[in-house]
C-alpha cells in the first residue's frame, strides 16, 4: 500500500487552535475525573459545573406525561416554533418586562437552548470581519459561537465592581462593530448590570448608528434572569434598549433543563426592520441544522414560563458558602444572582491557584476562562449542603496557603 504524505491536518485549523488554547480547561477537567475515580465522587468537591441538579416537580412530569401521549405533536412545525407556544411566552414577557407595546409570536422563535438562539442571531446579523463586543468577564462561548460566523469577539473589560464601563465600550467601537452581547446576571461574576448604565449603553449604540450608518444589535443573554437573590431587580432590557434589544434566554438554569436544549429568541417590535431579521433567524435556525427547536420540550416549557426552580436551595447554598469563603479572607464583589460566586484569586496566576485546590479535591475553573483573569469561579449548581461544609477546610488551607 502506497504510504501517503499528509501536507495538512486531519482537523480543521481553526478548530485546532481553538482548542489548543483551550486545552488546559480539558486538562483540568480530565483531572477532575481522575480525582473523582481515585476518591470516589462523594469525596470531590465539584465546584466545576454550571449545570443544576434540580428535579423539576411531580405535577409538571405528570403534565410532560399528558403531553406525550397527545398524538400527532411530534413532526416537523414552522422552523420558530408552535404559534401558540409562542404566543404563550410572548405574552408573558410582556408583562414581566412592563412592555406597553406588547411582544408578539410573529417575532419570538424557539431555539435549542440560549447557544442555539445566540448562533441563529449572529448568523443571520454578521458579516465577515464583523465586530461583536462583549463586557469581560464573560461566558467562554461567545468567543467561538461569534468564530463560528465569520465574526471576531472583542471583549472589554468591566469596571472592579464588574459593573459596565461605559466609557471603555465606546472607545472599543469602530465602524465593523455589528453587536454587542450582554449577559446578567453575570456568569462568572454574578453581577447585574445596573439600571442607569444599561441606558447609558442603549444610548451609545444610538449614537454609534447614527456615526456608523447602520444597525447595531444588542444581544442580551438571560439564562439566569429569574435566579436572583434578595429580591433583587434585574432591569427590563426590551423596555430600557427597545430600539436594540434581542432577547435571548433558556430554560436550563430556570427550570433545571439544560440536556433537554430548549430556550427562545423575541426580538423587540422596535428594532428598525425586526420581521427582516425574523426571516433571516428562521433561514438560519433550519440551515445551521437545529431545524426546530425539540417538540415536546416547546409545549412542556409553556405553560412553566415563570417559575425558578430551586431557588430556596440555592439561596441556602449561598447561605453557606459566600460567608464562610469572605470569613477566610477570599475578597469577592457581591453575587446578586446566579449560582456562581467570582473570588479573587490570592495570588496573580489562577491556573496555578485552582490547580492547588485540586490537592484539596475542589475542582474550580480559573477566571482566565471567563477573559478574568486574577479570579477563580465557584458553581454551586449541583453540589448539596453537606458536601459545601465538607469542602470548607480545603478552602480554608488553600487560604493559609496563599497568604490571606
Ligand atoms: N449563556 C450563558 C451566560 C451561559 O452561562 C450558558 C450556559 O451555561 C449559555 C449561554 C448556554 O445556555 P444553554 O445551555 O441554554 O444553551
Amino acid at each position: 500500500m502506497a504510504l501517503i504524505t499528509r501536507t495538512r491536518p486531519p482537523i480543521a485549523r481553526a478548530v485546532v487552535s481553538a482548542a489548543e488554547d483551550f486545552s488546559w480547561i480539558r486538562r483540568m477537567f480530565e483531572a477532575g475525573i481522575a480525582l473523582k475515580e481515585e476518591h470516589g465522587v462523594e469525596n470531590v468537591f465539584d465546584y466545576s459545573l454550571g449545570s443544576p441538579n434540580i428535579n423539576p416537580p411531580r405535577s409538571a412530569i405528570a403534565e410532560l406525561k399528558r403531553i406525550l401521549d397527545d398524538p400527532g405533536k411530534h413532526s416537523y412545525m414552522q422552523q420558530p416554533g408552535f404559534p401558540k407556544v409562542r404566543q404563550q411566552i410572548a405574552d408573558h414577557l410582556t408583562e414581566e418586562q412592563g412592555l406597553t407595546t406588547p411582544l408578539t409570536a410573529d417575532l419570538l422563535m424557539m431555539t435549542c437552548g440560549a447557544a442555539g438562539a445566540i448562533n441563529v442571531v449572529l448568523h443571520s446579523i454578521l458579516d465577515p470581519g464583523d465586530d461583536v463586543l462583549t463586557p469581560a468577564p464573560c461566558f467562554v462561548e461567545y468567543q467561538f459561537y461569534t468564530q463560528n460566523h465569520g465574526g471576531n469577539l472583542v471583549p472589554v473589560q468591566t469596571k472592579p465592581d464588574f459593573q459596565l464601563d461605559i466609557k471603555a465600550l465606546e472607545e472599543a467601537f469602530t465602524p465593523k462593530t455589528r453587536a454587542i452581547i450582554i449577559n446578567y446576571p453575570n456568569n462568572p461574576t454574578a453581577v447585574i448590570y445596573s439600571e442607569e448604565s444599561l441606558r447609558q449603553l442603549d444610548e451609545l449604540i444610538t449614537r454609534k448608528e447614527e456615526e456608523y450608518g447602520h444597525d447595531i444589535y444588542l444581544l442580551v443573554d438571560m439564562p439566569y434572569g429569574r435566579l436572583v437573590f434578595d429580591g433583587a431587580v434585574v432591569p427590563p432590557i426590551l423596555k430600557i434598549a427597545d430600539k436594540h434589544a434581542i432577547y435571548i434566554t433558556s430554560h436550563s438554569k430556570d427550570l433545571g433543563l439544560a440536556g433537554e436544549r430548549v430556550g427562545f429568541a423575541a426580538l423587540s417590535p422596535s428594532l428598525i426592520n425586526p420581521s427582516a431579521l425574523f426571516g433571516a433567524m428562521t433561514f438560519s435556525i433550519r440551515t445551521l441544522g437545529f431545524i426546530n427547536a425539540p417538540a415536546l420540550m416547546q409545549r412542556w416549557v409553556a405553560d412553566m414560563q415563570g417559575q425558578m426552580l430551586g431557588l430556596d436551595e440555592y439561596t441556602a447554598r449561598r447561605g453557606v458558602l459566600l460567608p464562610a469563603l469572605r470569613g477566610m479572607g477570599y475578597e469577592i464583589v457581591d453575587p446578586r444572582g446566579t449560582f456562581y460566586i467570582f473570588p479573587k484569586s490570592p495570588i496573580k496566576d489562577d491556573v496555578k491557584f485552582c490547580k492547588a485546590a485540586m490537592k484539596y479535591n475542589i475542582l474550580l475553573v480559573p477566571g482566565s476562562g471567563f477573559e478574568g483573569p486574577g479570579h477563580f469561579r465557584v458553581s454551586y449548581s449541583s453540589i448539596d449542603i453537606p458536601q459545601i461544609e465538607r469542602s470548607l477546610d480545603g478552602f480554608q488551607a488553600l487560604a493559609r496557603e496563599f497568604g490571606l
